[in-house]
């Protein structure tokens, strides 16, 4: 049984210069429990499916299920993640990770708890108090990955949620969502355009082609990720995988990457 079911996908926005056909004939799923990552050209529309599968705009053709209902807006059952790490500026940081818990009705000691919990993950202890504005770039992204991560949703949508850190904290960030996707089981959809992330963290990778997107090649990354990060990243299947990987982008990118 597929959880995610996308069928016939198709988007186009409406510009003053014309159409931009964004998405063309998307057809995939994912299974509960799945990791899977989404990469391809810049403006391919990765972006645009994960708005859509979050139910912040409607395709303008074909359709979207998750756990075989239609989706018609945002849910509970979906966390988002967005490149631009919106956080509330009136918030602190504590307050903005305990944000989803109010609407669940997490409360007194349970609520600090799993906000201690948080901050401690993505290595903020000291922070708490702290505005967004008195934050790095970073740190906000770590914050609003906590955010989201604290009320627990079934299904995570991660649009280059580790773009804006700094390659030792990305490396970091990357093995505590391989840990926690190993603990808990979610399932995840992940936009990166970095080809060795993609196959680092996730089960099934999918290549889109240069706009308008839509599937085009899928590599299954079944990888020993017990050894840990340098068993893995030294690994000759690893290394093969990804070169095949980066070069099916490649080829999607267009005549002048050729
Ligand atoms: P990606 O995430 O793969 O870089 P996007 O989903 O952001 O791609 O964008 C896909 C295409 O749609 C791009 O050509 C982009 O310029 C266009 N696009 C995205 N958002 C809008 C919008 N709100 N209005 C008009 N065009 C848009």
């Amino acid at each position: 049984m597929s959880l995610i079911r996308v069928e016939g996908l198709g988007k186009r926005y409406g510009t003053r210069e014309g159409d931009v056909l964004a998405l063309s004939g998307v057809d995939f799923s994912v299974s509960p429990g799945e990791f899977v990552t989404l990469v391809g050209p810049s403006g391919c529309g990765k972006s645009t499916l994960l708005y859509i599968l979050g139910g912040f705009m409607p395709p303008d053709a074909g359709t979207v299920s998750v756990n075989g209902a239609p989706v018609r807006g945002p849910g509970i059952d979906r966390g988002v993640v967005f490149q631009e790490y919106a956080l509330f500026p009136w918030l602190t940081v504590a307050g903005n990770i305990g944000y989803g818990l109010d609407s669940l009705g997490v409360r007194g000691a349970e609520r600090a708890e799993r906000i201690a919990h948080y901050v401690r993950l993505i290595g903020l202890e000291g922070f708490e108090r702290r505005y967004p504005r008195e934050l790095s770039g970073g740190m906000k992204q770590r914050v609003a990955i906590a955010r989201t991560l604290a009320y627990d949703p079934a299904i995570l949508l991660l649009d280059e949620p580790l773009g804006a850190l700094d390659a030792q904290t990305r490396e970091s960030m990357q093995d505590e969502l391989l840990r926690l996707w190993q603990a808990t089981g979610k399932t995840v959809v992940m936009v990166t355009h970095d080809v060795s992330e993609s196959v680092y963290l996730s089960q099934r990778i999918l290549v889109l082609s240069r706009r308008p997107g839509r599937v085009v090649r899928t590599f299954q990354a079944d990888l020993d990720r017990s050894g840990g990060r340098e068993q893995v990243m030294l690994s000759a299947a690893f290394n093969e995988l990804r070169n095949a990987v980066w070069l099916a982008v490649r080829h999607q990118a267009g005549p002048d990457a050729a």
